[in-house]
């Protein structure tokens, strides 16, 4: 009978605590949106922090347009 001592003896090793400051401040993103107006229909290239307002009559009332593909939501 041989009793392997299971005394581990070695330190516990803390890995250096890794204060992981959030370095993830919103980095501008620049999205664009575009937007038809609902007065001339004129595609406005908007961004979110932008004014909705039509740049070729000063419309405010803008559509959002769908930009590439359609977004299908499949409910299965
Ligand atoms: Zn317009």
């Amino acid at each position: 009978m041989d009793r392997t001592p299971m005394h581990n003896s070695s330190p516990n090793i803390v890995p250096p605590s890794t204060t992981t400051t959030a370095t993830h401040h919103a980095n501008h993103v620049s999205n664009k949106m575009v937007y038809v107006c609902g007065e001339c229909h004129k595609d406005n290239e908007l961004k979110s922090t932008d004014v909705i307002r039509c740049n070729e009559c000063g419309y405010r009332i803008l559509y959002k347009k769908r930009t590439k593909r359609l977004i299908v939501y499949d409910a299965r």
